[in-house]
């Protein structure tokens, strides 16, 4: 995706004050092997996502919830498929933009909202335990694809 500064971020996510947002650092972001851009809040408990289309940028806040409680078992992230052969994904949920609180949508995905790095085999731990021969362009489609979906489920975007 496009490059972006943290002003052009922070305006997306008018809602959060700076310490809610938790922004990183981004001098050291390699923008050209982003299919999204997440971050995760220290604190853990929510990450965000920006995604670009051509209708422009969307930003959305997530609540994030690990389950420690279950016994480990093969995981798929929603979004990039990366298999976890136990834990690595995190239940990432948000209230239905114009329901008045009333409606949550969730998926699995990949706990450091980092599947654009997995798909391109830029982190190795672990790797995914269902290897695919999909070639990385169909696999960057299919995970825009996801992402865009699960926006237009929340109404961030039509
Ligand atoms: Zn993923």
């Amino acid at each position: 995706m496009q490059s972006l500064s943290k002003s052009q971020i922070r305006q997306l996510f008018p809602d959060c004050s700076a310490a809610d947002l938790a922004l990183p650092d981004l001098t050291h972001v390699d923008w050209g092997v982003l299919d999204y851009f997440g971050w995760l809040h220290s604190a853990g408990h929510s990450g965000f996502v920006v995604f670009a289309d051509s209708d422009g940028l969307k930003g959305m806040r997530l609540r994030r919830s690990i389950n420690t409680t279950s016994r480990p078992r093969t995981h798929m992230c929603s979004w990039c498929h990366h298999v976890y052969r136990s834990r690595g994904t995190a239940l990432f949920s948000t209230t239905v933009h114009g329901s008045d609180g009333r409606r949550f949508i969730g998926n699995h995905i990949c706990r450091n909202l980092d599947c654009s790095l997995r798909i391109r085999n830029l982190v190795s731990d672990p790797p995914t335990y269902l290897p695919e021969t999909l070639h990385i362009e169909h696999k960057s489609t299919r995970l825009r694809n996801a992402v865009k979906a699960f926006m237009v489920r929340a109404n961030v975007c039509a």
